[in-house]
C-alpha cells in the first residue's frame, strides 16, 4: 500500500552539547488516503516529532519521509515547502493564528502562498469559515473570538487549500471538554465528507477511541498499531 504520507525507519537525533536526545527511532508508519489516525503515548514519547516529520515542518536524521510518494530527504527547502503547502495542513494546541488580522484573512493567508488571486481567496476563505460555521465571525480577529472559535479558524486555515492530510497536534489541548468534543465532530465530518486523512496527537482517550486507527508511542517507538472493526 502506498499511503499519502509514509515514514521508513525514520530516525530523528537531537544533539545537546556532548549527548544528545533520540526522539525518534526507525519509526515504520503509513497513513493512507482518508483514513483516521489517533497518534496517543506519554509525554515526550516522540508524537510532535512524528507529526512534524510527517508534515515536513522537521527532516529524519536517518530513514525516510514521503509525502505524496515524494522522497522529501534531500529535496530542497522551497520544493518543500511547495509540497507541503499542496498536501498538508496542520492545526496545533495553540492555534498559532496572526492576531492582528480577520479570522477571513487568516483563513486565506496559505492561499497567498500557493498563488491564488486575491478575490478568489476571499471567495474559498468564506466559503471554509462558513464549513466550519463562523461565516458571522470573519470579520473578527482571533482576539474577540472564544477558544473553540479560534480552533475552528485554525482548522478552516489547515483545509481551505484542500490538502490530503490534516496532521492536529493536541488541537483539543486547551479547549473544555464539550469544545473540544464539537472541534472533534467537526474534524470527524470533514474526513467523512471530504476524504482529507487525519492525524490526530492527543492525550484524550474519548477522542483516540473516536479513530478507526489508534497508535500508541512510548520512548520514539510505535509500541502498538490497532484498527478498530468497522462496519
Ligand atoms: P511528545 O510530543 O510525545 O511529548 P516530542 O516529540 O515533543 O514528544 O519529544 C520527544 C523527545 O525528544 C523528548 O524527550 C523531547 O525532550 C525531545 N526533543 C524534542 N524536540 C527536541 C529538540 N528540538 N531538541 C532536543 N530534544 C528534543
Ligand atoms: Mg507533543
Amino acid at each position: 500500500m502506498t499511503g499519502i504520507v509514509e515514514a521508513r525507519q525514520a530516525t530523528r537525533h537531537h544533539r545537546i552539547g556532548q549527548t544528545g536526545v533520540t526522539a525518534l527511532r526507525a519509526v515504520d508508519l503509513t497513513l493512507a488516503r482518508g483514513e483516521h489516525l489517533a497518534i496517543t503515548g506519554p509525554s515526550g514519547s516522540g508524537k510532535s516529532t512524528l507529526l512534524q516529520l510527517l508534515g515536513g515542518l522537521d527532516r529524519p536524521t536517518s530513514g525516510r519521509v514521503l509525502i505524496d510518494g515524494q522522497d522529501t530527504t534531500r529535496l530542497p527547502q522551497a520544493d518543500l515547502a511547495r509540497i507541503r503547502n499542496r498536501v498538508i495542513g496542520f492545526v496545533f494546541q495553540a492555534f498559532h493564528l496572526q492576531l492582528r488580522i480577520s479570522a477571513l484573512d487568516n483563513v486565506a493567508l496559505p492561499l497567498v502562498y500557493a498563488g491564488v488571486r486575491r478575490d478568489e481567496r476571499r471567495r474559498r476563505a468564506a466559503e471554509m469559515l462558513a464549513r466550519v460555521g463562523l461565516a458571522d465571525r470573519a470579520r473578527h480577529q482571533p482576539g474577540q473570538l472564544s477558544g473553540g472559535e479560534q480552533q475552528r479558524v485554525a482548522v478552516a486555515r489547515a483545509l481551505v487549500t484542500q490538502p490530503a492530510v490534516l496532521l492536529a497536534d493536541e488541537p483539543t489541548g486547551n479547549l473544555d471538554s464539550a469544545t473540544g468534543e464539537q472541534l472533534l465532530d467537526l474534524l470527524t465530518e470533514l474526513n467523512a465528507e471530504r476524504g482529507v486523512a487525519l492525524a490526530i496527537v492527543t492525550h484524550d482517550r474519548d477522542i483516540a477511541a473516536r479513530a478507526a486507527r489508534r497508535i500508541v508511542m512510548r520512548d520514539g517507538r510505535i509500541v502498538d498499531d490497532t484498527h478498530r472493526e468497522t462496519r
